[in-house]
């Protein structure tokens, strides 16, 4: 099997496991409970934090754990009184969703490129929203906003900002501090940790309006006994990927190169957002009238994982709506197919794709 799909999930990496498998057996003690298996959990939770902290460069007593990067980003959405909200257009749905539930919602705009223009940013600011949400890196195209452009802007007119950086952390250099946002959003098992694990980055200026209420773990912030496992291995995975970000990037980056410069051999062939500054592991292509599904379900026979747009949307049949907010034709948005390597990828496997997809007759 070759697995394309990296930016769905990742394989548990073996050293992630090792770390949670203690956990899960003998260790199995409440965080809250005063006697030595609470401690021993509260122990390893306060080690992942700091883990992930140093990970996005923040400081461990602002990151709350929460059950994986739609919490974050619904808590985020609902961590504070605001009168105006905006978001980007190519959001993933756990922003686009709860953002639909709020009254004033703006809009922003993407270019061709899946960028946001600094003059969108100018005419947002003359709407006067209060909050901003704008992910980091996309999901379906890998696309890059300038974040730290962005908040110093937002700054300057008393905006609180957040990012959603699930799909950036552990494949770029992030930092909390340098990125200058108030709150930003992580998910696990994109960094080869376990699901149903993320976290919340909190600014400490805000005091925030906790989504669930309960014995207040989470210094009040997100109530509910910690997944004291699946905490400790994003702690573990996040260790990993700081060590390890020079050579995983580097490895994918080259992957994609080979892969793109052989996808632009074939004439049917449109790569979007080329060239646009993208995540090293993410090529979102699409070939002239075949429907990205009907590419998906072959390539799935033949044991290669891909997706069409994103994985929740893979399921229905509607073009990319990030396509679609690029001004693409929804006819071509629906030939979409998003390869998302890991630096466990090899040439091997890029090639033997590449073989495949021109067997299509492209
Ligand atoms: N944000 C982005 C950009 C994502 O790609 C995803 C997952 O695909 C999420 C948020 C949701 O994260 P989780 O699967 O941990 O809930």
């Amino acid at each position: 099997m070759i697995y394309f799909d990296n930016n769905a999930t990742t394989q548990i990496d073996e050293c992630v496991f090792e770390a949670m498998s203690p956990f899960l057996k003998t260790m199995y003690g409440n965080p809250s409970s005063v006697h030595r298996l609470g401690r021993i959990a509260k122990s390893a939770i306060e080690i992942a934090r700091e883990q992930v902290a140093s990970l996005i460069d923040a400081p461990a007593s602002q990151i709350i754990f929460t059950s994986g990067g739609t919490e974050a980003n619904n808590l985020a959405l609902n961590a504070l009184p605001f009168n105006q909200l905006a978001i980007s257009g190519t959001e993933h749905s756990s922003i686009f969703e709860p953002a639909n539930r709020c009254e004033n919602v703006n809009v922003i705009p993407v270019n061709a490129g899946g960028i946001i223009e600094s003059r969108s940013i100018d005419e947002l600011i003359e709407n006067r929203p209060d909050f901003v949400s704008i992910m980091l890196a996309n999901n379906e195209t890998g696309v890059i906003q300038s974040i730290a452009e962005i908040a110093k802007q937002f700054r300057e007119h008393g905006i609180v900002f957040h990012a959603d950086a699930v799909q950036a952390v552990g494949k770029i250099p992030v930092s909390f501090s340098e990125l200058g946002v108030q709150m930003l959003s992580l998910s696990s098992h994109k960094i080869y940790g376990p699901k149903g694990c993320g976290a919340l980055v909190i600014d400490k200026s805000l005091k925030i309006n906790p989504l669930l209420l309960g014995g207040g773990q989470e210094k009040n912030q997100r109530s509910g006994t910690e997944n004291v496992a699946a905490i400790v291995g994003f702690g573990k995975a996040a260790e990993l990927a700081k060590s390890e970000l020079e050579f995983r990037h580097v490895t994918m980056f080259e992957l994609r190169t080979l892969l793109e410069s052989e996808l632009e051999k074939l004439p049917r062939v449109t790569i979007f957002a080329k060239n646009t500054p993208r995540l090293p592991n993410t090529v979102l292509f699409g070939i002239d009238k075949i429907e990205g599904e009907w590419v998906l379900l072959t390539l799935d026979q033949k044991g290669i994982c891909v997706s069409s747009g994103s994985a929740c949307a893979s399921e229905g049949k509607e073009p990319s709506q990030v396509l679609l907010a690029m001004g693409v034709l929804p006819e071509q948005a629906k030939t979409a197919i998003r390869v998302s390597l890991s630096h466990h990828n090899t040439t091997a496997e890029v090639l033997q794709f590449i073989e495949i997809i021109k067997s299509f007759g492209v």
